[in-house]
């Protein structure tokens, strides 16, 4: 590298290669981006945080396309400039799309996933938002929220943000308690087969469907999701 000439006007605009390159480079980029398209949205929403999918992808295209001209010198400007036009160019034919077709957004976008239900954890939808009870509950905690019996529903947004439906406190619910955090305080539990110690709300570990119990009954299996798991529910917030 030490035959560069500084300021060679050919070798820093098209480089040591035909002009033409430049097309192949547009191909390989529009490629490139769909590609990536597919594969990010295999990356957990809540990586990418509060951009949606496809302005990380444009942050993500756009680096290196940008960086790479800036200091080596066998990639020429105009290459960068190739690139940067094509995912510009994209992203506005896919946001195009998104905005005009729900099919389209269901596609690239996902949907919102139901993590809970009716104050019941929904685990097929859970386990797609790659989110376990130890998650969930601490997501909640930080929305205030202190039984799964507080909300109707909880959503994840395709941005990888919640969204609760609170309840009046009138309408609150027995609820497995998300505060403590389980780590600090671990709640009371009884297995499926055993009796329970005393009258009360318990909650199926798995799902958190809620069933009143009083003490000596045996336990069945969660009917709902055939866990086998109960853990003491809170009643109410002051409970
Ligand atoms: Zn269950």
């Amino acid at each position: 590298m030490s035959d560069i000439t500084p300021f060679d006007l050919h070798r820093m605009v098209v480089g040591d290669v035909p002009l033409w390159f430049a097309a192949e480079i547009a191909v390989r980029t529009a490629v490139m981006y769909l590609y990536a398209l597919g594969a990010v949205r295999l990356v957990s929403r809540r990586a990418i945080g509060q951009l949606s999918l496809v302005e990380f992808l444009l942050i993500i295209a756009l680096g290196s396309a940008v960086g790479d001209p800036m200091f080596y010198p066998d990639v020429p400007l105009l290459h960068g400039m190739v690139v940067v036009t094509v995912v510009v160019a994209m992203n506005r034919g896919i946001t195009e799309l998104l905005n005009r077709s729900e099919t389209v957004e269901r596609v690239v976008e996902g949907r919102p996933l139901t993590l809970v239900s009716d104050g019941r954890m929904v685990p097929d939808e859970m386990d797609q938002a790659e989110l376990n009870r130890e998650m969930l509950f601490s997501l909640l905690r930080v929305e205030g929220v202190r039984h799964l019996g507080e909300v109707g529903g909880v959503w994840m947004e395709q941005k990888g943000v919640l969204s609760l439906d609170r309840l009046d406190p009138d309408d609150h619910r027995p609820g497995l308690r998300t505060m403590p955090p389980w780590d600090v305080e671990t709640p009371d539990r009884v297995g499926a087969g055993d009796r329970a110690g005393a009258d009360g709300a318990l909650g199926c570990d798995r799902c958190g469907e809620v069933r009143w119990v009083q003490a000596g009954d045996a336990l069945p299996a969660c009917p709902t999701c055939g866990g086998d798991s109960w853990a003491d529910a809170v009643r109410t917030p002051d409970d």
